[in-house]
């Protein structure tokens, strides 16, 4: 995501200033072609695509600032009541129902408040916008909860024995970068990216792993095994895959296909950990299926010709960037519900 906010970035800038040239130049030409009607609607024409050009430019500027989080601590229902006051006359406008279930007794967070603000605003303006046809509901609401760490914490930094980094930017899943191994079978060799959280074993075999084939999971770069002879899943039986993760010990798993067994000892001793769960929930016309897993990515639009497509994914740049998650579940015809979840402890979630 980062190296990808660095190219649009620089792409944007280098384009905006042959924009601004094109529109100056095609809005004087529109001035003094005054007579000649033919000229003036294909100018227009020039003149309204670069504005929508410029759109897109400030899009992808606005996607690629990488502005650090000014974090202080903050009162999460405070940040959404300033969001809300904010957009009162389009929620007012659209008549949408706009209900508050917040739990009072929140903790603070340590949280850069205008960009929280900033994401809740987006994610209310999309509420009504899926609302526009049908719905007239729109509820965000707040909750503490306690978590186990199995099955929330991401692993943002995986590196094989002798410290190449196994991270893969480009197969994510839900969103998140994976870890890349390389697996070796008679003869056949393929890769495996494993998902990233802690606990959800699940797989995207390139290649079939049998039990009882000759097989080594590797480092894609140094080709270092990444098999733990010494042990056995205590599930099945199974072999054991291992990487390191600076700072944070060693993560081990079952390397069966199929296997589900996972252990971050460093993690586990730190106990249960408590996070904000912020819900923006619509009753309007939802997301298609094959749209879900989609559209956080950049330049994933629905809306056609009236957005950039990178309101998702500015927004799941910020939460990322607060060490939280941002998911979302949707029926189309029944509605959206989008989760964020931010640890009350700072630099928590995911290593
Ligand atoms: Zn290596
Ligand atoms: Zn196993």
């Amino acid at each position: 995501m980062s190296s990808l906010g660095r190219l649009a970035a620089g792409v944007a800038h280098e384009i905006n200033n042959p924009l601004t040239g094109i529109l100056t130049y095609s809005c004087y030409l529109l001035k003094r072609t005054k007579d000649n009607k033919e000229i003036q609607s294909d100018l227009e024409v020039i003149v309204n695509e670069t504005k929508r050009s410029r759109e897109i430019v400030k899009g992808l500027l606005d996607f690629a600032r990488q502005s650090v989080p000014k974090k202080n601590k903050a009162d999460i229902n405070a940040i959404i009541n300033k969001a809300v006051a904010v957009i009162d006359n389009q929620i007012k406008a659209a008549e949408i129902d706009l209900i508050r279930e917040f739990d009072e007794n929140l903790p603070q967070v340590v949280v850069d408040a205008n960009q929280l603000e900033q994401v809740f605003i987006n994610l209310i303006v999309n509420a009504i916008q899926a609302s526009e046809e049908e719905g007239s509901k729109i509820t965000v609401s707040t909750s503490l909860m306690t978590m186990d760490p199995y099955g929330v914490y991401q692993v943002k930094n995986a590196v094989c024995p002798k410290g190449h980094s196994l991270m893969d930017q480009t197969v994510k899943i839900n969103g998140m970068p994976t870890i890349r191994v390389k697996v070796r079978t008679e003869g056949k060799s393929g890769f495996v990216n494993l998902d990233p959280v802690y606990g959800l074993n699940r797989n995207n075999f390139g290649i079939k792993i049998d039990a009882d084939s000759k097989y080594d999971l590797t480092c894609p770069k140094c080709d270092t095994s990444l098999l733990d002879k010494t042990k056995k899943c205590p599930k099945c039986g199974g072999a054991v895959y291992f990487y390191e993760i600076p700072g944070k010990g060693r993560f081990e798993g079952c390397a069966q296909s199929g296997g589900e067994w996972q252990s971050w000892p460093e993690i586990d001793k730190e106990g249960k950990k408590k996070f904000i769960v912020i819900k923006v929930t619509d009753e309007g016309c939802g997301i298609p299926q094959e749209n879900l897993s989609k559209i956080f990515e950049p330049f994933f639009t629905t809306k056609g010709q009236r957005g950039t497509g990178l309101g998702l994914a500015v927004i799941w740049g910020i939460i990322d960037k607060h060490d939280g998650r941002i998911t979302v579940d949707s029926k189309q015809g029944q509605g959206s519900t989008f989760t964020i979840r931010l640890p009350v402890e700072k630099d928590t979630e995911s290593y």
